[in-house]
């Protein structure tokens, strides 16, 4: 179940928080953001300040789920545990961990003794 977000109300809150700190409160507003969700619809216009933090805000987040890229694959969905869904290689400390020891068992399985 997903938290109810009110995507109007966070951008007005982003506006406000930001608006602050523009070093020309003056300038005239350069862009236009239209929000309609079924909560109802807003649109904002921002100061070049505004939307330069916006667009800084968005190309730095990233998906919860993003855990990088698969070095084996390419593939883009590691689980919690680093582990590959697409082709099923390990990554991270564990996955060296749980290699070696594989490597281990392998060697000890080949020694005569
Ligand atoms: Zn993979």
């Amino acid at each position: 179940m997903t938290t109810p977000l009110d995507p109007a109300a966070v951008i007005a809150e982003f506006i406000d928080r930001v608006s602050p700190y523009n070093p020309h409160p003056d300038a005239a507003p350069v862009a236009v953001v239209g929000v309609r969700t079924a909560l109802g619809e807003d649109v904002f216009t921002l100061s070049d300040h505004v939307i330069r933090a916006l667009c800084r805000a968005l190309e730095s987040y990233r998906d919860p789920e993003d855990r990088g890229d698969c070095s084996g694959c390419g593939g883009r969905h590691l689980d919690e545990n680093l582990h590959c869904r697409d082709c099923g290689q390990l990554h991270g400390i564990l996955g060296q961990v749980i290699a070696e020891h594989a490597r281990r068992v392998a060697a000890a399985g080949d020694d005569p003794q």
